[in-house]
């Protein structure tokens, strides 16, 4: 099994302010990116890695490969305007042995081993499977006009998706065949093909660092 993975960094960012894009904050002496990408680096069952990144930006994340001598980095591509053309100019940078697809959000810097470990078993069972955790608050639906709940939702059955998420490279080109553009992750296009997903265990210190405080509580939870 030779498994890759794509690492989508290509946003703007717009939620989270500053002057640089969030994967080069700092978090604990080095840029959020960086963490993300070691990583992988280090995990022996990784075998290459596609960095998708914004085209301003491109040469500074080439000089962040340069310097911390990222070896397993095949190929810095640029990204689209969506999360889903990014991961779509990722998949087209994939070596052809390549047989495993992994996705994982650059700005999740505190993915763990384990992680990558049991999200690889995983994929044996359907083909695809993604990182999860149960949500801890009561959730609601609301409707925005008149801002009034609709539907408090069954706890029981609400799962929070994570990444990284991992897919048979032929089922994730399938469902990146479609017009997927509004998917906020890459199981949504999968599950539109008619795949089942299985669910794997996340980790509540696998934040996802989309507004400012979240840096805040990335950092707290490394010092932990
Ligand atoms: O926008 P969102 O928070 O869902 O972004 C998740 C990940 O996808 C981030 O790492 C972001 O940089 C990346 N992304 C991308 N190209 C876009 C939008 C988001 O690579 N056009």
């Amino acid at each position: 099994m030779s498994v890759w993975v794509i690492i989508p960094a290509g946003g703007t960012g717009e939620r989270f302010g500053g002057s640089r894009p969030k994967p080069f904050a700092d978090l604990a002496g080095k840029p959020v990116i960086v963490r993300t990408l070691e990583v992988f680096e280090q995990s022996p069952r990784i075998e290459g890695i596609v960095l998708v990144v914004h085209r301003d930006w491109r040469e500074d994340y080439q000089a962040l490969v340069a310097e911390y001598g990222f070896k397993k980095i095949k190929a810095v591509v640029t990204g689209g305007n969506t999360r889903t053309q990014s991961v779509r100019n990722g998949l087209a940078a994939l070596a052809v042995t390549a047989d495993v697809v992994m996705v994982h959000d650059g700005v999740r810097p505190l993915v763990t081993p384990g992680m990558i470990d049991a999200g690889i078993d995983a994929v044996k069972v359907t083909g695809a499977a993604i990182a999860a955790v149960r949500v801890k608050p009561t959730i609601k639906a609301v409707e925005p006009k008149m801002m009034t709940v609709t539907e408090t939702l069954d706890r029981d059955l609400l799962w929070e998706v994570q990444t990284p998420q991992v897919f048979a490279r032929k089922i994730l080109e399938r469902a990146y065949a479609q017009d997927g553009d509004g998917a906020t992750d890459d199981a949504a296009l999968v599950e539109k093909i008619g795949v089942k997903v299985h669910v794997f265990p996340g980790s509540y210190m696998n934040v996802k660092l989309t507004t400012p405080e979240d840096l805040v509580i990335a950092r707290a939870l490394l010092k932990a």
